[in-house]
């Protein structure tokens, strides 16, 4: 295991769990389809959530990449009506990074 001691991804983890901790927390894992990224609501038919990202992206890239997916999978948890971009993922996608810009910059 490589355990960076300022690593992107982990800091939006913590801060996605410290905001939602009862969110059931997705499986993620890169992946080399087309696609920057996506979020499926049931992982090979489970309640867990799968979080894909394309390993073609740079590390910044996939870091927002990041954020964007568990912005819907916390929209997922909260409200499965709720609109993909609509207000409610902007607002936990806003969330996620404002607390991540305030970790980050510690
Ligand atoms: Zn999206």
């Amino acid at each position: 295991m490589v355990i960076f001691n300022n690593d992107m991804f982990e800091d939006i983890a913590k801060v996605t769990k410290e905001l939602w901790p009862e969110m059931p927390w997705p499986c993620i894992r890169w992946s080399d389809a087309k696609f920057l990224g996506g979020f499926d609501g049931q992982f090979f038919g489970s309640e867990k959530p799968l979080i894909y990202i394309s390993t073609s992206l740079s590390i910044k890239s996939a870091v927002i990449v990041l954020s964007h997916e568990l912005a819907h999978a916390v929209t997922y948890h909260l409200g499965r009506d709720y609109e993909a971009h609509g207000p409610k993922w902007q607002d936990y996608y806003d969330k996620i990074n404002k607390r991540y810009n305030e970790v980050a910059s510690d």
